[in-house]
């Protein structure tokens, strides 16, 4: 069977990572491919449950999802990590374990994903409600040679998509 792809969206809160993520996995089913979604927030009900918001539990967490994303894609399943995952180091070393695995910057600015305040964290955490908040008082490492570099501050949802395809094995389709 052949090696399931790791498609790895790393980013800020609200860069746009599980809203690709998901939108890609909807188009892998419907085309048949076999697919699986990481979702960091659901990692950390789960799997992670219990881990904080250290250096040390934020890399622990990293690499349980890349041992998941290890197992699916031996299995031929395609699968779509999204998670903060802020630290170089430990991104890159796991994602060097994955034999077919991209890494994905989903780069949207503080301003931006501060606006959006998708799940209405960033106010909290500028007001100093929310210890270890990445972007705003814990770190966000930026990928040097992501394999794709989504500016979704620039870029629609549909653009990004159309970049995303070819790295997810899904062709575009031409017209006749
Ligand atoms: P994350 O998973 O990175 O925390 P979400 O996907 O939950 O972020 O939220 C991103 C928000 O930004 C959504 O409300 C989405 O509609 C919006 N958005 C605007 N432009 C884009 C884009 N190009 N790609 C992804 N999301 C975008």
């Amino acid at each position: 069977m052949a090696q399931g792809r790791v498609l790895w969206f790393t980013g800020l809160s609200g860069a746009g990572k599980s809203t690709l993520a998901s939108a890609l996995y909807q188009e892998l089913v419907s085309a048949g491919i076999s697919a699986e979604l990481l979702d960091g927030d659901a990692v950390r009900e789960n799997l992670s449950k219990g881990l904080g918001f250290s250096k040390a539990d934020r890399d622990m967490n990293v690499r349980r999802i890349g041992f998941v994303a290890g197992l699916l894609a031996r299995h031929g399943v395609t699968v779509l990590v999204s998670a903060i995952s802020p630290y170089n180091d430990t991104r890159r070393e796991v994602l060097a374990s994955l034999p077919n695995a991209t890494e994905i910057f989903v780069d949207a600015p503080l301003s931006t994903v501060t606006e959006r305040d998708v799940k209405g964290l960033y106010l909290k955490a500028i007001a100093g409600e929310i210890a270890h908040f990445t972007g705003v008082s814990d770190p966000y490492e930026a990928p040097t040679q992501p394999d794709l570099h989504l500016k979704t501050d620039l870029l629609s949802v549909d653009a990004c998509l159309e970049q995303l395809r070819p790295l997810a094995g899904l062709h575009q389709e031409v017209p006749a």
